[in-house]
């Protein structure tokens, strides 16, 4: 239905949904709870998967869980709820997080206005209505006035780029699309092919009951410990008392944890105190040791020089054979630029007999073939391969809604050279359109549950203030938008990101445009220039009426 004539012979638009929102992950779920509960709205999610989770769903690989301890990496909207929940380690596992968003689920009903196993594949605004033409995978199309995207920055595994992935007679595994808990290693052959967070996670994880693992590396990473262990009582009861204290504090925080140790200048110090704080935050875990030191390591070759060499004799430290630490160690590229890992005992894996480290860096991998794996100077022979390849990030999920704006204009199109967004959060000529946790806002460099909180907070505010005005279309104007990009841009070249391969830049994808994707200048900043916008009336925004009035 687009128009209607009613009593008073004026046009009126019908939609089916006030909003649709794509994915329940956390995203999508808090956002039908926001919408609907708090605004009013009838709202519709649709969702691939057959159940809530998102990421928390889809990566059920061994040794998946969150490197924010879960007490931050979790929802504040709710007091009853963040004082209700009890974690049961520091950083809680995959399958803890899923039984947490799945309680969020029933707690708030939320099931019931979720459509799952649909996947959205088109997206079409029409002008004339002023409204969103939403299909999906199964045929039926549906209209909203808004269009919320919680699809996710992680959420499109990489195609795998090896020749002969289909004549592998064993099983292929990706750690991206892991929906099997019970994959049995016990005894086999296995290849892992994948150093990133994911892959390092699993390594530790695999190599304790495999008969062989084989792990195919390209690039060594900075991994450095997560230190995790059960949930201590006196830290979740004093977080529990000052809660509300303790997200303020994670929200004027870069990363949007309550860390408070950080200093200025790695440079500024002695070696001997520099070693000191670099001893302290590896000993307490967690990312201190990449955003808890020194605030410069990420803009200064010099600073990071210190903190990638501390790193990498620590690998040394842990590694029996000399050889071996030396492949595993990271060097090349800037200790930060490509999203450090945490791990558990990894490096100590590759003392055990039974598994060995191949350097794909000097002999590529040519081919899977039916047996295993052939690089440049040998062939290998496997049970399981598992592909922990990553992802294509940030932009990869958005491309896979089939989104089309104004004039017929297709994103894909628009962003043919790079993301171009107001905010990360909107784009000039989709109107009625939130990407939650888009490109060019701080999304992965923020405590994604509360970069989630914000942006869709921000939404709900916009439509608020629409519905207040009777307005009903709210758009980034390209000047603005123009001005955002450029300005994200310009932090990101202060950084030391843009020397690194990285999915931050977009670089693990061949042919993918290589841009920076992420806004570096930290959650406060973006939240201030946030506010500032709302403050002053949806600066660098039009808002507008319907050309049809919604009825
Ligand atoms: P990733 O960081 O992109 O790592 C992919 C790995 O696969 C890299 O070692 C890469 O090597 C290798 N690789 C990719 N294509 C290859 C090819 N054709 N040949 C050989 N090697 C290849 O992906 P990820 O580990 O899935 O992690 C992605 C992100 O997800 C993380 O950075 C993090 O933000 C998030 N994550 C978070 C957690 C958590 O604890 N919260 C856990 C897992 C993932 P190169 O480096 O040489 O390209």
């Amino acid at each position: 239905m687009t128009a209607i004539i009613d009593e008073q012979n004026t046009a009126t638009a019908v939609t089916d949904f006030d909003a649709i929102v794509i994915g329940a992950g956390f995203a999508g779920l808090y956002a039908l709870h926001k919408l609907r509960d708090q605004l009013g709205l009838s709202v519709r999610v649709y969702e691939a998967a057959s159940d809530v989770g998102g990421t928390w769903y889809w990566n059920r690989y061994p040794g998946a869980r969150c490197d924010i301890e879960s007490v931050h990496y979790s929802y504040s909207f709710s007091e009853e709820l963040q004082q209700d929940w009890e974690w049961s380690e520091r950083f809680a596992g995959q399958p803890e997080i899923l039984l947490y968003l799945n309680h969020v689920a029933d707690r708030f009903d939320l099931r019931k206005d979720i459509v799952f196993d649909t996947r959205v594949n088109s997206m079409v605004w029409d002008d004339d209505a002023s409204l969103w033409r939403v299909g999906t995978e199964l045929g039926d199309t549906v209209t909203a006035r808004y269009v919320i995207s919680g699809a996710g920055n992680l959420s499109v595994p990489k195609t795998p780029e090896f020749d002969g992935v289909e004549s592998f007679r064993g099983q292929v595994h990706l750690t991206g699309n892991w929906l099997d808990e019970n994959i049995d290693f016990t005894g086999q052959r296995v290849a892992i092919i994948g150093t990133g967070s994911s892959g390092i996670q699993a390594i530790s994880e695999i190599a304790k009951t495999a008969g062989h693992l084989s792990v195919f590396q390209r690039t060594p990473n900075y991994a450095t410990p997560i230190v995790n262990g059960p949930a201590d009582p006196d830290v979740i009861s004093a977080v529990k008392a000052n809660y509300a204290q303790v997200r303020e504090a994670s929200r004027n925080h870069f990363l949007g944890v309550p860390y408070t140790q950080v200093q200025p200048s790695a440079l500024a110090v002695s070696a001997e105190e520099r070693r000191r704080t670099f001893d302290e935050r590896w000993n307490a875990g967690g990312f201190q040791l990449f955003i808890d030191s020194y605030q410069d390591i990420l803009f200064d070759k010099n600073a990071n020089d210190t903190i990638a060499e501390y790193i990498r004799e620590r690998i040394h430290e842990r590694v029996n054979d000399p050889a071996v630490a030396h492949l595993l160690a990271p060097k090349g590229y800037p200790y930060g630029t490509k999203r450090p890992p945490l791990e558990t005992n990894y490096y100590e894996v590759f003392n055990q007999d039974n598994v060995t480290l191949v350097d794909i860096k000097t002999t590529p991998i040519e081919s899977i073939t039916e047996t295993g794996v052939r690089t440049a100077d040998a062939e290998y022979e496997f049970d399981i391969i598992v592909l922990a390849t990553g992802f294509d990030a940030m932009t990869g999920p958005l491309m896979k809604l089939g989104i089309v704006g104004r004039d017929g204009l297709k994103l894909s199109d628009k962003w043919a050279h790079g993301p171009r967004t107001y905010l990360g959060l909107t784009v000039s000529g989709f109107p009625n359109l939130f990407l939650i946790t888009g490109p060019q806002s701080p999304s992965v460099l923020y405590n994604m549950p509360l970069a989630i909180e914000d942006h869709v907070d921000f939404a709900a505010e916009a439509i608020t203030y629409m519905r207040d005005r009777g307005l009903d279309v709210i758009e980034a104007t390209l000047e603005s938008e123009d001005n955002w990009v450029a300005h994200a841009l310009e932090i990101s070249s202060k950084t030391l990101l843009p020397e690194t391969d990285s999915w931050y830049m977009g670089a693990n994808i061949p042919g993918k445009p290589r841009i920076c994707l992420l806004y570096v200048g930290g959650a406060p900043a973006y939240r201030a220039t946030c506010d500032d916008v709302v403050a002053n009336g949806y600066a660098g925004f039009t808002l507008d009426r319907a050309a049809v009035p919604v009825s």
